[in-house]
């Protein structure tokens, strides 16, 4: 029997749904439905710091009046904290995890700058350099390639040990990281797709080390291109970093269909409903540019 398509769209609340939010929801939708698959909904809260009040259910009433449909109850990353510290045990337990005491200030002054930042130079990976109150957890890093085929982007490559170091799977503050609690995630929940933006592309290849480790099943990836401003930058409230206009979501949802090089039907949708039908008919991953960025003229244009 065919495995059943399971896709997700995994926002971080710290925001209203503004037009790149869109592109990830509607890609990872949209190839989801289209393969009459599952579409899970994971609210990733887990950095109670950058939470925005009120932003998650905003982001749920957004989806709602968009049109969109998930399959079983919302997953808040806020509530799986066991789950995540006990693969932190089962790292630590198996020798790949440490305990790390320095400070950023400490690792900026000696480490070498990698394109994600500091390159740890595993100086706790022994001992702890210095006794301190809180520490962070590190995973262990090899020098070896990881080689990845993402489904828009094409093969990805990234040798953890040399570019990146061992990096951070529970900060100093208690937190669970990103990269850890996705892994842990996605396993549980059966993803065997992940659709996003490719500002995660290069998270992957850590992604995919981590379900090594941890024996998890890897899903596939596809990267969908990220929307910037005309120079390249993250877009700003001029452009369409704006929340989405629920009052208008056909004109939203059109520009981000064909933002994502989708084919438009010749006249506009009647209603959502319409627009759906269409959508899910017509989508294609293929179509998709292989490009990271793609610049947006201003919303107001
Ligand atoms: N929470 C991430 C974001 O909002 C997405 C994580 C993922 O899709 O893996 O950018």
């Amino acid at each position: 029997m065919a495995t059943t398509y399971r896709g997700r769209f995994a926002p971080s609340p710290t925001g209203p749904l503004h037009f790149g939010s869109l592109v990830a929801a509607l890609g990872s939708y949209l190839d989801a439905r289209s393969h009459q698959g599952e579409w899970l909904l994971r609210m990733e809260d887990l950095d109670r710091t950058r939470e925005i009040k009120g932003a998650a259910d905003r982001i749920l009433l957004t989806l709602d009046e968009f049109g969109f449909t998930w399959d079983g109850p919302v997953v808040y990353q806020s509530q799986r904290t066991e789950a995540y510290e006990a693969a932190l045990q089962t790292l630590i337990r198996k020798g790949l995890a440490y305990r790390c005491s320095c400070s950023r200030k400490e690792i900026a002054q000696i480490a070498q700058r990698g394109k994600e930042g500091p390159i740890y130079p595993g100086t706790c990976r022994n001992s702890l350099k210095k006794y301190r109150d809180t520490h962070s957890i590190r995973l262990l890093t090899r020098h070896e390639e990881i080689i990845c085929t993402d489904q828009v982007q094409g093969p990805i490559q990234q040798n953890p040990g040399r570019e990146l170091g061992d990096f951070i799977i529970r900060r100093s503050d208690g937190f669970h990281a990103y990269q850890l609690a996705v892994v842990v995630d996605d396993g549980w929940q059966g993803i065997n797709q992940v659709v996003r933006g490719a500002d995660l592309l290069m998270s992957t290849p850590r992604q995919r080390y981590l379900q090594q480790l941890l024996s998890l099943p890897k899903p596939d990836y596809a990267h969908l291109p990220l929307a910037v401003d005309t120079q390249g930058r993250k877009l700003s409230k001029q452009y369409r970093d704006a929340p989405v206009d629920s009052r208008r979501p056909l004109d939203s949802l059109l520009q981000a269909l064909a933002f994502l090089g989708q084919p438009l039907p010749t006249e506009k949708p009647d209603d959502l409903s319409e627009f759906w039908t269409w959508a899910i008919e017509h989508w294609s991953l293929k179509k998709i540019p292989a490009q990271r960025q793609i610049p947006v003229s201003p919303a107001n244009q």
